[in-house]
C-alpha cells in the first residue's frame, strides 16, 4: 500500500513536491492502521473465544452491541460455533442506532396519551395546501393536548415536520407541535386551555409562511426523486427523506457518489419541472385499483396500511403514496437549488436542496457575492471566474516562498532572481486582478466592494462554486478569500520592491 502511495506522489511530484516530501508520515500513518486492524481482529477473536468457552447465550443487543462497537459480525460468531439467532433486519438494527441525533421528522412520540376512546381525525390539509383556517368540535383535551374532529394542522410523519399555529376557543392557544397517535392527531399547546371541553366549537389558524415552505420543499423531494431515477437510472429508489423550514433532504439507492456534472443536471432538469408548470394531481385510491395504475414504485416511502391510499402524480415524473401538504403546480415552488451531495453509507447517497424563499435568499446571497466579486476582478463576464481565479491562486502560490529565495540566494545573484521574479508576476494574467485591487483601495470586506450593476446571471451559485474550487474553499468564503489572497500578494510584492 505504502508502495502504491510512493508511485503516485513520484508521478504528482511536478505539480505536488510536497507529496514526496510526506512519505514518511503517510508510510506512519498505513502502519498504524494496519496494526490497529490486526489488533481490533486478535481482540474479536479473543472475545469470542471467551465466550464460546463459558457457554454464553447471545442476545439481540450483544450482537448489535458486538457489531457496533468491536466490528464482530454474527457470522464470525456462527462460524466460531456460537449459538446465535441473528433476526433478517439486523443491519437496519444497526442504521437505527445511529439514527438518534436525526430523529427530529420521527412519526411517533416515545409517551402515548390516554386519549380515551377518540375515533379517527378527519384530515382537512389533503386538498389543499392552502386551506389554513377551519372550525371544528373538541373531542379531547388532555393537559396541555388538544383533539379536534377534523383539522388543518399536520402531523409530522412521512419526514416532513408537523405544523404550527394557534386555536381560538375559550382562550387562544398557540400550536407548537402537532402529532399522530395511531390515527388521532394532537395539538400540543403552549398554555392551559382554559374552559376547554369536548363539544365545544373552535377556530384553527395554520402558520401560512411554514406550511407553504414545507410544502414546497416536499413536493420538490418528489422531483428530485423522479428527476433522480431519469438522470441516474431505474435503481434508483428513496431510501430515507426529510422536509424541514431549513431545507429539504432526500436519501437514494446509487452505487456510487454524485459528481458535480451530475448534480448540476440533476438540478437543470429539477428547474425545469418548475418552469412547466406542472399540476401536482392528488387522488384517494382502493388500494388495488392504485398498484394496478401504478405499480409498486408507488412505495418509495415503504408500505402502507389500509385499503386506500392518497396518491400523488406529477405528469409521468413522479407517482406516490403519500400524505404530506403538497403543491397544487409545480410552478409555486418557484426554484431549486441543490444545497449538496454525499454518501452516507455503502449504496445511498444523500441529496440535500432548498426551495421557495430559502432558495431565493440564497440565490440572492449569491448573486450579490458575485457581482461584488466581479467588480473585484474588474470583470462584466462570470464565465472567465473561474480561470481568473485560478491565476490569481497560481500566482500567489508562485510568490508564497520568492522572497526567502531571494534572500537565501548568494548575494551577487540575488538582483538577477528578483528581477525574475517581478517580471514572472507582471506577466500573469493575474497581475491586472492585482492592480485593480489596488485602484480600488485594497479592500479588506467584500462588504467595501461595490456591487457591480446590471449583470443578469442565471446560475450564480455554479460560478462560485467552481471558482471557490481554485482557492479550495466553500461559495460562501470565496469573496473573503479572494481579498486575502489578492493583499497577501500585494504585500509579498510590496517587501520585493515591485
Ligand atoms: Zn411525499
Amino acid at each position: 500500500m505504502a508502495d502504491v502511495c510512493q508511485w503516485h506522489a513520484e508521478y504528482l511530484k511536478p505539480q505536488f513536491p510536497e507529496m514526496l516530501d510526506a512519505m514518511h508520515e503517510v508510510r506512519d500513518i498505513l502502519e498504524n492502521e494496519k496494526s490497529k486492524y490486526v489488533q481490533t481482529k486478535e481482540k474479536a477473536l479473543s472475545t469470542v473465544k471467551r465466550m464460546r468457552e463459558k457457554e454464553q447465550k447471545v442476545n439481540l443487543q450483544d450482537l448489535l452491541k458486538l457489531y457496533d462497537s468491536h466490528g464482530i459480525t454474527p457470522d464470525l460468531l456462527v462460524a466460531e460455533g456460537l449459538d446465535v439467532k441473528v433476526p433478517g433486519d439486523f443491519f437496519s438494527q444497526v442504521a437505527a442506532l445511529h439514527e438518534k441525533s436525526e430523529a427530529a421528522a420521527k412519526t411517533e412520540k416515545a409517551e402515548k396519551l390516554d386519549l380515551g376512546d377518540v375515533p379517527e381525525t378527519g384530515i382537512l390539509y389533503y386538498d389543499d395546501y392552502l386551506h389554513i383556517d377551519f372550525e371544528s368540535e373538541v373531542l379531547a383535551v388532555v393537559g396541555n393536548h388538544i383533539v379536534l374532529k377534523e383539522t388543518a394542522f399536520y402531523p409530522t410523519s412521512g419526514g416532513q415536520l408537523h405544523d404550527i399555529g394557534y386555536l381560538e376557543g375559550p382562550n387562544r392557544l398557540n400550536v407548537l407541535d402537532t402529532f399522530k397517535q395511531d390515527k388521532v392527531i394532537v395539538h400540543k399547546v403552549d398554555s392551559e386551555p382554559i374552559g376547554w371541553k369536548p363539544g365545544i366549537v373552535v377556530k384553527g389558524h395554520v402558520d401560512e409562511s411554514r406550511r407553504r415552505q414545507l410544502a414546497q420543499h416536499h413536493t420538490v423531494t418528489h422531483i428530485i426523486n423522479g428527476v433522480c431515477k431519469k438522470v441516474l437510472g431505474n435503481h434508483i429508489w428513496q431510501a430515507g427523506a426529510e422536509k424541514t423550514e431549513e431545507k429539504g433532504r432526500l436519501d437514494i439507492t446509487h452505487y456510487d457518489s454524485l459528481d458535480q456534472k451530475q448534480l448540476d443536471e440533476i438540478e437543470r432538469r429539477a428547474n425545469r419541472i418548475i418552469a412547466d408548470a406542472i399540476p401536482v394531481e392528488s387522488m384517494m385510491l382502493p388500494k388495488d385499483e392504485a398498484e394496478k395504475r401504478f405499480g409498486f414504485r408507488l412505495y418509495q416511502g415503504g408500505a402502507i396500511p389500509g385499503h386506500s391510499l392518497r396518491v400523488l402524480r406529477i405528469a409521468d415524473l413522479d407517482t406516490e403514496a403519500c400524505g404530506g401538504t403538497h403543491l397544487r403546480n409545480t410552478s409555486e415552488a418557484v426554484r431549486i437549488i441543490i444545497l449538496g451531495t454525499k454518501k452516507i453509507q455503502d449504496g445511498i447517497v444523500r441529496v440535500e436542496y432548498v426551495a421557495g424563499n430559502r432558495a431565493k435568499a440564497i440565490f440572492d446571497a449569491d448573486m450579490d457575492q458575485l457581482a461584488r466579486v466581479m467588480d473585484v476582478l474588474g470583470s462584466t463576464d462570470p464565465s472567465t471566474l473561474e480561470k481568473s481565479c485560478q491565476d490569481i491562486f497560481g500566482l500567489w502560490k508562485s510568490l508564497r516562498k520568492a522572497g526567502s529565495k531571494v534572500n537565501s540566494a548568494p548575494e551577487e545573484q540575488r538582483p538577477a532572481i528578483l528581477e525574475e521574479v517581478i517580471a514572472t508576476a507582471k506577466a500573469s494574467p493575474a497581475f491586472a486582478a492585482l492592480e485593480r485591487f489596488r485602484a480600488i483601495g485594497r479592500p479588506k470586506n467584500l462588504e467595501d466592494v461595490a456591487a457591480g450593476s446590471g449583470i443578469v446571471i442565471a446560475r450564480p451559485h455554479e460560478h462560485l462554486q467552481s471558482s471557490s474550487a481554485a482557492f479550495k474553499v466553500q461559495k460562501e468564503h470565496l469573496g473573503r478569500t479572494l481579498l486575502r489572497f489578492l493583499g497577501e500578494i500585494d504585500t509579498w510584492l510590496a517587501e520585493l520592491g515591485a
